[in-house]
């Protein structure tokens, strides 16, 4: 029987779960629940392999997410009991510097990710309840935490250090710790191996490009600049947050404008980026605008694949050489227009789109740059559970 691993990803108010296939890399069913803790029925989606089932019912909190979950394996399948499952894998966003490598769950270990909190408010309380209730649910599992961060622990201090004081900087954590590393490392060992190359021989830039965005430098498969900082907000324009901005923008919006610190949190993580500037955090809705001759809608896309191509470039000269550029996550696979801006004009770095291999989305592992380029550029669809999955086996053995 092949190992199977359930993968949890539990947000404020929901859960999504996986049961991956260790020994196919398949998912086997997977679904979302929502709505939890809103007052109202909370939402369930479940896929399995007799088909898709919807439920609204009562999930008050996360236990009774982890619980309802329970149920419809039970009830459609594929029964837990019966497909050998080896392990809960959960994904954390915020590891500091405590946790560089997945750990096996145990109290001490909650313990440090609920310490973490203050560096992660949004996410790390949400990722721990629903480490708890799947605790509850399984007790007799080996539970494993896999953190976003973990990638980026190689980053070097010239990389990681914010130029504050130093004082201040460590009494408080605060440094460039870097996100979606399971991402990155998913993608930059799949490229390797595309590549034809041992995952320590290549020099990558790898843009994982969702409603979050972030691009990473990998030296020799380790993670050694990234644009996300202390916090997801860093870097590239994102479906609803700015990236980079000026500081001293917030002291403005509190002097000049008379916002609170909570209402200026709202607004450059919910209210800019994409839907800030475009109306619409979607890049499907921001291409349809741009084709109706959305004169804001236009700057949007083009602030987007500005900041991108900025990236890039200081990436490749962080890295010197660099033997391919990846796109991933649903912008990177799907938008053959923000791969073809981003990179146009690279020519004198070797970076070339050819464009009808661009075209389209793609599904699978596609090279788009022409035969013989100097630097190799691809999209590979990344899949978070899937790593997670198999950092856990790796793991529990
Ligand atoms: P992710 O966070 O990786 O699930 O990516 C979600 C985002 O991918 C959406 O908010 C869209 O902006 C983008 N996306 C999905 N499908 C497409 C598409 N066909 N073309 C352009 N962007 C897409």
């Amino acid at each position: 029987m092949s190992e199977h691993v359930l993968v949890v990803n539990s947000g404020s108010s929901s859960i999504k779960y996986q049961l991956v296939d260790v020994g196919t890399g398949e998912s086997v069913a997977g679904g979302l629940v929502e709505r939890i803790g809103e007052g109202g029925d909370g939402t369930l989606r479940h896929d399995g392999p007799s088909g898709r089932t919807d439920r609204t019912q009562p999930v008050p909190d996360h236990d009774a997410g982890v619980r309802a979950v329970l149920d419809l394996f039970a009830e459609v399948g594929p029964s837990l009991t019966e497909v050998g499952l080896v392990a809960v894998g959960h994904r954390v966003v915020q590891g500091g510097d405590r946790f560089t490598e997945p750990v096996l769950v145990d109290d001490a270990v909650e313990a440090a990710i609920e310490e973490l909190s203050p560096l992660a408010p949004l996410h790390n309380p949400p990722n721990l309840a629903g480490i708890r209730a799947a605790r509850h649910a399984f007790p007799e599992l080996p539970h494993v935490a896999v953190f976003d961060t973990a990638f980026h622990h190689t980053l070097p201090a010239a990389a990681r250090t914010y130029a504050i004081d130093r004082d201040v900087a460590r009494e408080h954590g605060i440094r460039r710790y870097g996100f979606h590393g399971t991402s990155h490392a998913y993608v930059s060992r799949r490229t390797a191996e595309l590549l034809g190359k041992a995952t320590d021989e290549v020099n990558l830039i790898v843009a994982h490009l969702g409603n979050g965005a972030s691009i990473t430098a990998v030296r020799g498969g380790e993670s050694v600049e990234t644009s996300m900082g202390l916090t997801p907000l860093e870097g590239l324009v994102m479906g609803t947050r700015s990236g980079d901005v000026d500081p001293a923008v917030i002291f403005h919006l509190q002097r000049v404008a008379g916002m609170s610190t909570d209402e200026i949190d709202t607004l450059l993580n919910r209210r800019s980026g994409m839907i800030g500037m475009a109306g619409v955090n979607d890049m499907r809705d921001v291409h349809d605008a741009v084709a109706a001759g959305d004169a804001d809608a236009r700057l949007a896309l083009d602030v987007y694949c500005h900041r991108l191509k900025h990236y890039v470039g200081a990436y490749y000269a962080q890295l010197g050489h660099v033997d391919a550029v990846v796109f991933t996550a649903g912008v990177g696979e799907n938008d053959d227009i923000v791969r073809e801006l981003a990179l146009a004009g690279l020519e004198r770095l070797g970076i070339v789109v050819d464009p009808e291999r661009n075209a389209g989305r793609k599904k699978t592992e596609t090279v788009i740059s022409p035969d013989g380029a100097e630097v190799t550029v691809l999209v590979v669809p990344t899949n978070e559970e899937l790593e997670i999955a198999q950092q856990a086996v790796a793991l529990v053995g």
